[in-house]
Order: C-alpha cells, then structure tokens, then sequence
C-alpha cells in the first residue's frame, strides 16, 4: 500500500533537467525557491476540503480540554490550561543578522517562542496533543462517560485512566512528536508506544521512559519508524495511530495557532494587511506542523501573510516534492541526499503528501540553510537575546533576508519598499524548551567552534 517508486539513475536526469534547482540541492548548496504557482487565499481555500469551522472545532475543543491541563498540568494553570507561547521582537538579533548579512531589514524581526509550549517544549505540543484530546473525548463520548458540557477536570481521575488504559496509542517520531504523544497518552492512562527514529535524543526517550511509555528504537530514519508504527498498531481495532505523514487531526491541532497568533497581534498592537506585510518562516519536516499553522494563518490573516519554509540541505523533502510535484512520491534519499542533519526534528526524507499537495498554493516559497548555519544562529541568539532553542528552531532565522533578496518575488507580489518599511517578520521557534543543560552547552560550544573559524 505504501510501495514508493524507485527511480534509475536516467529518470533521476531526467528529472533534473526538467527541474535545475534539484541540482543545487544535490548539491547541497542552500538554495531559496519562490513559488510562481501561489493563489489568492480565496482560490486556494476553495480547492480544499478544510475549512475555518474545522479549525475552530479544533479550537474549541482545546477549550474543553483546558480545565483538564490546570489539574493534570499544573504548570498550565497560570494560563488557565491553555498552551500558548509568547512572541518576543528580536531588535539586538536583528542587528547583529543585519551585520553579517550586510543589509538592513526593512521593518521588525520577531520570534514565536513555541520553545516555551508547556508540557513538551516543542511546536509538537499543539499538533500532537490535540489528536490524543481529540481520541479521548471521542472515546469517552461514545462510552458515555462525558458529555460536551462536563467539567474536563474530571478526565483526571482514576476512573477515567482505567477507561483509557484498555486502549492504545501508538506514533512514529524523529524525537519531539514522540515527547508529545507520550507526556498526554500516558497521563490520561493510554497504553503508549513510541516509534523513535535514529535521529531521535537519548534524553528523551529516557523522559518518556520514566513517564511509564513503551519507547521502540530503530537504527534508520523516520520514515522507517513511521512505518513499523502504522503496520504494529493495524489490525489493532483498539490501538490509534497517530499517523505524521497524513494525519487530519494533527494537522488541525496546529491551524489553530493562526487565531492566537491573530489575537496577540492585536493586543501587541501589531497591525496585518496589505500596507503591513506579515512573514512567517516555518521549519519544516514532514511538513504537518509547518503546514497546519500556515493555513490558520492564511485563514487569519488571508494574503497579507506570507508563509515561507525552512529546511536543512541535507533534508529537503518538501520543497523537493513541491518543487517537482512529486510530492510522497520521491524522496530526498532517491537523490542520494543522506538525510543527516544536526537539526533532529527536520530530519525526514520523504514529505508528507498530503500537506505538499494542500498547502502548495498557499505558500510563498521554500529555502535550505545548513547544519552550520543553524548552529551558529544558536549561538547568535543566545548571545543577543538570552533565547535557548534547539537547532532545528533556528532554521526560519535568515529568511527575511532571503526574501530581501529576491527582487523578482518582491515585485511579483507588489511588495513595494514601503510595504516592505512596515512588515514584521515572525521566526517560528519550534522547540528546545526541554533540551537538558548539558545537551544545550554541547550545542553552544559548536557554536562557539563555528564562530571562532571565521
Ligand atoms: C517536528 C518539528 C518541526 C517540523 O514539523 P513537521 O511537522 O515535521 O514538519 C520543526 N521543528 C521542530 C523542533 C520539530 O520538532
């Protein structure tokens, strides 16, 4: 069923001719991609099944669930059970970018922190909680053990862990997803696998370890451990697969962030439309967090938002199957790109078909950075601004001036210098809140290593 093509080395040419940027990514040169096929927001929501109601069903059903978090999480109680992450600007980081890269960006440069998401530290904590919330409450709905109306609150208790503990949850991760699924599976009672790729922390198949969750290894990559995964929990009528590559849920878990992101705008006074551009550069993987945030953007902010994806040279799958419309039909690895990278939670070869195909016409363009670069802009924003986060976060951290040097993206889409004076341009940290100390010096003294080679 999940049979892929092989390609000879003459289709492989072929392709390449037809498609010459897969030249440079071969190469593993970092390469920017704008997207001439980009729709009006309206055009490209048409074309889709998915709409703003789905998205606020999601939304509401993380409201249900936030009387449960104050009581299971008590770190969440401050925030009345919400999980939500603060946006920071970055005016000292934008200042040291402007030197190295030796051009002032027009307008501000500001960070989404989902590094500080509770729970799991990660961009993963809104995709991936939200379709184990969205399984319970189907669960217990149908047992008729809830009813919409109930105080949530009640989820944490004894009798509800016994309900859940007849059933199973299984996922596949390169380490984040895994943390996720793991923390709320086990702490509603689940019976809870996790799949981890090579790629995955020791750190954090220990913490989910201790939180009692059945963690599985495998030697190769995500896909691999994607696919053991999805084949151990079929046939299985009582264990849910969080499935990364195609799953609905997840995705709708992330498009939520699009109204909360509108939200804090408004109350930080930061104006979107036409006249004030928005950027937002998301890191991407197999593309399912990336992708659900940026259409709750599009459905928030609709053309006034441009969305652009960053990955690692050594794993470009989306813009690979964007780029040649291929999309799950061939991988970074058909290319003889090795798929390594220091940036553990982009590390997947092939992209998940279901997003590329959705949200291709919604989306400005692509780039590639390499490990390098995100490891030094690790350092540069612990440097400038005190902010910790993991490799893979740093990644939409040249975007801005990526965009800036594309003139023929910039006219294309009428971004004049005077839009341009008023544009903010949004970094979409996803994830290092809970990488250890030690790991995080390890991370800084490449830094530290890179920086003195220069
Ligand atoms: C998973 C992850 C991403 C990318 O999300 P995908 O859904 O795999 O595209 C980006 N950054 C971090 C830190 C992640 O864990």
């Amino acid at each position: 069923m999940y049979a892929h093509p092989r390609y000879s080395p003459e289709a492989i040419s072929e392709l390449c001719q037809a498609h010459p940027l897969l030249n440079e990514l071969i190469a593993l040169k970092p390469v920017t991609w704008f997207n001439p096929e980009r729709l009006p927001v309206e055009q490209a929501l048409a074309a889709v099944g998915l709409t703003a109601e789905d998205v606020q069903d999601a939304s509401q059903r993380l409201d249900r669930f936030a009387a449960y978090f104050s009581v299971a999480f008590p770190e969440t109680a401050i925030s009345q059970g919400r999980l939500e992450s603060p946006i920071r600007k970055l005016p000292k980081m934008q200042q040291a970018l402007e030197a190295q890269f030796q051009q002032t960006l027009p307008g501000e440069l500001w960070l989404k922190m989902d590094n500080q998401l509770p729970i799991s530290g990660s961009i993963k904590a809104r995709g991936g909680i939200y379709e184990v919330l969205q399984h319970a409450e189907k669960l217990a709905l149908k047992a008729g053990l809830l009813q919409r109306s109930d105080d949530y609150a009640k989820l944490h208790s004894a009798p509800f862990r016994e309900f859940f503990s007849q059933y199973s949850i299984a996922v596949g991760s390169t380490g984040n997803l895994g943390l996720s699924i793991g923390m709320i599976g086990a702490k509603l009672g689940f019976q809870t696998s996790v799949h981890m790729s090579a790629e995955a922390r020791t750190w954090k198949k220990q913490l989910l370890r201790t939180q009692g969750v059945t963690v599985v290894e495998y030697d190769s990559d995500y896909s691999v451990a994607v696919a053991e995964g999805r084949a151990q929990a079929a046939g299985d009528a009582y264990c849910h697969f969080v499935d990364d590559e195609n799953s609905l849920q997840l995705f709708l878990g992330y498009a939520v962030a699009g109204e909360r992101l509108k939200a804090q705008f408004e109350q930080a006074d930061i104006k979107v439309d036409r006249a004030n551009p928005l950027f937002v550069y998301l890191p991407c993987g197999v593309g399912g967090g990336p992708g659900g945030v940026a259409f709750g953007l599009k459905l928030a902010f609709g053309d006034a938002v441009h969305c652009i994806f960053a990955e690692p040279t050594h794993s470009p799958c989306m813009l690979l199957g964007v780029y040649s419309g291929l999309h799950d039909q061939i991988s970074v690895q058909d290319l003889h790109i090795d798929n390594i990278t220091a940036a553990d939670g982009l590390a997947v070869g092939r992209p998940s078909g279901f997003v590329g195909r959705l949200m291709s016409p919604m989306l400005d363009g692509f780039y590639t950075l390499g490990d390098e670069d995100m490891l030094s802009l690790l350092g540069r924003l612990n440097e400038q601004e005190d902010i910790k986060l993991e490799p893979s976060a740093l990644a939409g951290m040249p975007g801005p001036w990526r965009v800036l040097q594309d003139e023929g993206y910039l006219q294309r889409l009428g971004l004049t210098p005077e839009r341009l004076a008023n544009a903010h341009h949004l970094v979409w940290a996803t994830g290092g809140g809970m990488v250890p100390q030690a790991e995080m010096a390890q991370y800084l003294a490449q830094a530290a290593a890179l920086a003195g080679e220069e």
